[in-house]
């Protein structure tokens, strides 16, 4: 069984400058609200590949692989979906580089790998969690699930109050 990482030191690979190192370790993705629901990456353990490159003049190159399943509410119609996320995330670290070398996720020279692994999980995740791609979702007047109900489903359209303010005047 791999251990379950939170935190990594690359500086402990003892790499020399220009060489790699893939590792093979378990991320634990701590679950999300989106739009009040609470979703979860299943599964709870990700089995995850980093890619550790030291770079030539210092710093680091990371790259970050992983599946995992969005599960939660249909955003559609309410049942459990669960759509696929693949991600692959990058990093770089040079120290002293400037802002856009330096990674958020590298601090004092130990990787917050479940940070990073959550927000690339959030932004690799569909805008919309759908149990399939073509959900039909709720009728908007009863609620019905209109997966469950072939096509034929609808309502007579509500009277105008208007039509029926003339028809009264008619009436009198
Ligand atoms: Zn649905
Ligand atoms: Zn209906």
């Amino acid at each position: 069984m791999v251990a379950e990482t939170h935190d990594f030191d690359p500086g402990g690979l003892r790499l020399s400058a220009g060489e790699g190192r893939r590792l093979e370790l378990d991320v634990r993705i701590e679950p999300l609200l989106v739009a009040g629901e609470r979703y979860a990456a299943v599964p709870e353990r990700v089995p995850a590949e980093l890619d550790v490159s030291r770079m030539l003049g210092g710093g680091y190159a990371l790259r970050l692989r992983f599946r995992a399943a969005l599960e939660g509410p249909c955003m559609r119609c309410l049942k459990q979906a669960s759509p696929l996320v693949e991600v692959q995330s990058r990093e770089v670290d040079r120290p002293r580089g400037g802002e856009d070398l330096e990674s958020p996720y590298v601090r004092e020279e130990t990787l917050d790998l479940s940070s990073w692994a959550r927000d690339a999980f959030v932004l690799a995740a569909p805008d919309k969690v759908l149990c399939r791609e073509d959900c039909a979702g709720l009728c908007p007047v009863c609620a019905a699930d209109l997966n469950d109900l072939a096509g034929e489903h609808h309502h007579e359209p509500e009277p105008d109050p208007r039509w029926a303010k003339l028809r009264e005047l008619k009436l009198e």
